[in-house]
């Protein structure tokens, strides 16, 4: 990796890009995973709260954070927010932030990125189907 120009070659720069890179995933993958069983579109309508149908602002689409800020609670009715949307943005971070350490910014990268999101996307997808 020695083509690769500073700050691009440390390790901390590759897992803290990993993980905001895979937390942004994580949000994408819990959209996902509501949808896709429900076979609802997964471009149209933008996101919004299931219990008051509120569309979710930009402020409340920030992974990870906006849970945290929120203490899990729909910002428009207070409805509550699952957990695991919470758990699922973080492991898929802490995942994405191992793959960016180990291959470093090539290509492979993207192949990972598509197998850690179809992975956790279908796991969730079971996991919740087991719930009912
Ligand atoms: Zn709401």
């Amino acid at each position: 990796m020695g083509d690769v120009p500073p700050p691009f070659d440390a390790l901390w720069f590759q897992l803290l890009i990993g993980f905001v890179v895979g937390i942004t995933l994580g949000s994408f993958i819990t959209m996902l995973s509501y949808r896709l069983p429900r076979k609802l579109s997964i471009v149209l309508p933008p996101s919004s709260c299931p219990q008051c149908r509120a569309p979710l602002k930009v402020r409340d689409l920030v992974p990870v954070f906006s849970w945290l800020i929120t203490g899990g609670k729909c910002s428009q009715c207070g409805a509550k927010i699952g957990r695991r949307y919470l758990l699922i943005e973080l492991i898929t971070g802490i995942m994405s932030a191992i793959a960016f350490g180990v291959i470093g910014f090539r290509w492979e990268l993207a192949v990972v990125l598509i197998f850690i999101v179809t992975l956790v996307t279908f796991l969730t997808i079971c996991f919740e189907k087991k719930q009912k």
